[in-house]
């Protein structure tokens, strides 16, 4: 039957507007990047509203990153109007979770305050805990391990537990390590990440009515999903057991964190009524970065084979080029970058290139290079903003003011700014708190007050500095956000509760005693006022929106979260999560530099990979080869015109490198040039310009006549490629090209 008529539908092919309009419970789609997997989950959302007639609050979306749902939720705000978007339940699998924790979370014991433990929290904790406890595990492995077995899900552990008891060695150091984790995030009142699943697990078994009203689940990025959110996922959807999921196995890249492809298959099998819908035309890259890339995926002869061709022209090859350095390597990606918009006659900026990196290590040379250019850049994934020192920093004190009893963010700014507090004091002071049962603040507070039943002995200096530089002016700022009646005048607002905080610590004068170098502590101050912005646009980004809360369940009851500080506090803690980062609006273009992790379903018209060496790319500390060149790949098809590839031949640490294997098929696929005006560069550029402007402009209009798009510029001279592949890649400088129509083509594979 010919698919409906509607204006959701409008622009899609046959396919995605079957997976938009399917009537089936499940639907399954599983497609290559760039396919529109997106696209098509997010027309469906809306389709499910308006046509099905679904309320919005009852929809509930997962998306992989903070981004891709604010994404999500401007573009089904188009589609809806009347601003009804905002009641969708739409997030991570994370801050929903958290939201219903807040609602509901008492019902299952949750003190209401509780706050998130980000990575580098849960990592303080455990290696604080092995030092403590002399235990002979690596506090990295235990990390993992513990996270591993929270991230399982309980249905996975009760399954594997009957055959398999393990008395590996150095397995009960682990558990003593998760036992005493456990112990310690309880007293500070707080949930890791992983935390914020289990618990949300425990909820909704225990009480399947706070989710009765969810009609439907939709899912992105599901090859990514973990043992424990497939179980959340399908406790959201108990009632109606309306599921859609979007996924590309061979995008799966968070296996190191128990993501588990195997989810796929048990969908399909636990719901064998489910609509498998593939898509198989790639709308963002061009056929030959998509060739190039389809070559890399390939040599993993295990995959699931997916048919995926682009539906536009062959395009620039992309680029594979060896450099001297990892300076050098910095300088030349600069050079193009400006070689590349220059050529545009400035109409694309810098907003259309990313650089994405393997880890955020790499990233100290190109920050180098950008900031000599005077090239604004941010930073995506993995970089972290708000584990910068100060803005640590601000946090910890912020969390001290929603939350007194959180320990360790206390522990760490007793002496922030310096205030005379030696370690040995902390120490006591957390010694107490431990064994009498107590929050660090109840202690300090006792000890402060004069208290007698104060138990150890910390000097009297100490004492008062805490009570006047700590204790009273937190105390003053916590009562003065406390709602309309607060003592002493109108309420605080999160900017202000933050200006008072500087103002109180003294924070630029601390600064800059701290960091005497001038270029120092002022970009530290701006770190400052930058979160601030943050902060700002947080609480305006939540007063445009009408309803953050859960709907009204018969007869549970929600407590509404109306404080704006623990919102944003676990809105600073999940974004600090290595898969996102400061993506506040930008005032100027910039480039962005990302991990490739972070880029995860994201596109950029120009893409650069530096480092694609062994060692970096596959990752010298990865066991998983496949999934490192799954890696390359989600980055490698990042790109829509214009991809760089490269490498130094000595990397940071100075040894020299090895071309990464993984491009093995690709050598003679790519073409390699000096930075200088070519042809088939500008043809891209027409290309992008074509995207990007209004069909109606002048300039759009002129564009065809400039370029002519199926020119086959580069004919092959096979004289040149043969010495060039002779000579090999470790050759340096020099002109490796050869028509992309000669390299080897992808085998295009229906579905098995
Ligand atoms: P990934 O696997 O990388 O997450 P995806 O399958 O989710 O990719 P999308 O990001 O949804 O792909 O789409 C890729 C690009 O193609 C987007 O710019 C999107 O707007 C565009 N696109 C998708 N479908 C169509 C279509 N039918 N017509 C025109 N453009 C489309
Ligand atoms: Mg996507």
């Amino acid at each position: 039957p010919s698919p409906p008529k509607h204006a959701i539908l409008n622009g899609l092919n046959d396919a995605q507007r079957r997976a938009v309009s399917s009537d089936a419970a499940t639907v399954a789609i599983l497609a290559g990047p760039g396919s529109g997997k997106t696209h098509t989950l997010t027309a469906r959302v809306a389709w499910l509203v308006d046509h099905v007639g679904f309320r919005p609050e009852d929809v509930l979306v997962a998306t992989f990153t903070v981004k891709a749902s604010r994404e999500m939720k401007e573009r089904i705000g188009k589609a809806l109007g009347n601003r009804r978007e905002n009641k969708l339940i739409l997030g991570t699998f994370h801050s929903i979770a958290r939201r219903y924790l807040a609602a509901y979370g008492r019902h299952i014991g949750l003190s209401q305050k509780f706050g998130i433990a980000d990575d580098g929290d849960s990592r303080t904790i455990i290696s604080r805990i092995c030092k403590r406890l002399q235990l002979a595990v690596d506090p990295p492995v235990a990390r993992a391990w513990i996270s591993k077995k929270k991230a399982k899900g309980t249905e996975a552990e009760s399954k594997a537990a009957p055959q398999k008891a393990s008395k590996a060695p150095g397995l009960q150091e682990l558990e003593t390590c998760y036992q005493e984790y456990q112990k310690n995030l309880e007293a500070s009142n707080l949930l890791d990440y992983d935390d914020l699943l289990v618990r949300c697990v425990e909820l909704l078994k225990k009480f399947p009515s706070c989710v009765s009203n969810i009609q439907t689940v939709l899912i992105d990025e599901y090859q990514d999903t973990n043992g424990v959110q497939y179980e959340l996922m399908k406790l959201f959807a108990q009632r109606h057991r309306r599921i859609t999921t979007v996924g590309d196995p061979d995008q799966s890249i968070y296996g190191w964190r128990s993501a588990e492809i195997k989810n796929l298959w048990r969908l399909l099998e636990e719901f064998p009524q489910t609509d498998q819908i593939s898509l198989e035309e790639n709308y963002r890259s061009s056929q030959s970065i998509l060739t190039s890339s389809l070559l890399v995926i390939e040599q993993d002869k295990a995959r699931y084979k997916k048919a995926l061709k682009s539906v536009h022209n062959k395009g620039s090859r992309p680029v594979l080029r060896r450099l001297a350095s990892a300076s050098a390597e910095a300088a030349w990606i600069v050079s193009e970058i400006s070689r590349v918009l220059m050529m545009s006659g400035s109409m694309l900026t810098h907003s259309d290139v990313a650089v994405l990196l393997r880890s955020a290590s790499l990233s100290r040379h190109l920050e180098t290079s950008l900031g000599k250019a005077g090239i604004a850049y941010k930073m995506v994934g993995g970089f972290k903003f708000y584990e910068r020192a100060e803005i640590k920093t601000l946090i910890d004190y912020l969390r001290i003011i929603h939350q007194p009893e959180n320990n360790d963010a206390l522990a760490r700014i007793m002496n922030v700014p310096p205030r005379g507090i030696g370690d040995v004091t902390i120490k006591r002071l957390l010694e107490e708190a431990e064994t009498s049962s107590l929050s660090v603040w109840a202690v300090l507070s006792k000890h402060c007050r004069g208290d007698r039943t104060a138990k150890t002995k910390i000097l009297k200096h100490a004492e008062q500095r805490l009570s006047g530089g700590l204790l009273r002016p937190l105390d003053d700022i916590r009562r003065r956000i406390g709602g309309a009646s607060a003592p002493g005048g109108a309420p605080f607002g999160l900017v202000q509760v933050i200006e008072q905080l500087l103002d109180k610590l003294n924070f630029q004068k601390y600064l800059q005693t701290t960091y005497p170098e001038e270029h120092d502590h002022e970009q530290r101050w701006a770190n400052v006022q930058e979160f601030i912005s943050l902060a700002a646009d947080f609480v305006r980004d939540m007063d445009r929106s009408d309803d953050d809360f859960l709907p009204e369940i018969e007869g549970l009851q929600q407590t509404k979260e109306i404080e704006v500080l623990p919102r944003f506090l676990a809105n600073v803690s999940l974004a600090s999560d290595a898969q996102t980062g400061g993506d506040r609006q930008e005032s100027k273009p910039q480039v962005t530099i990302s991990t490739i992790h972070a880029a995860k379903g994201l596109e950029w018209p120009i893409v650069f990979v530096p480092a694609v060496y062994k060692g970096s790319i596959p990752h010298k500390r990865s066991e998983d080869d496949d999934e490192e060149r799954r890696l390359l790949y989600v980055a490698m098809t990042r790109a829509q015109s214009l991809l760089y590839l490269s490498c130094p031949n000595t990397s940071g640490s100075g040894e020299h490198t090895v071309l990464s294997p993984f491009v093995d098929p690709i050598h003679r696929a790519f073409m390699k040039k000096g930075p200088c005006f070519d042809r088939p560069v500008m043809e891209e550029i027409a290309r992008i310009l074509r995207r990007k402007l209004p069909p109606e402009s002048a300039i759009f209009k002129s564009l065809p006549a400039m370029f002519s798009p199926e020119d086959d510029l580069f004919p092959v001279d096979p004289e040149e490629s043969r010495q060039d592949t002779r000579g090999g890649f470790s050759r340096g400088e020099g002109g490796l090209r050869e028509d992309a129509s000669r390299a080897k083509r992808p085998r295009i594979h229906g579905p098995s």
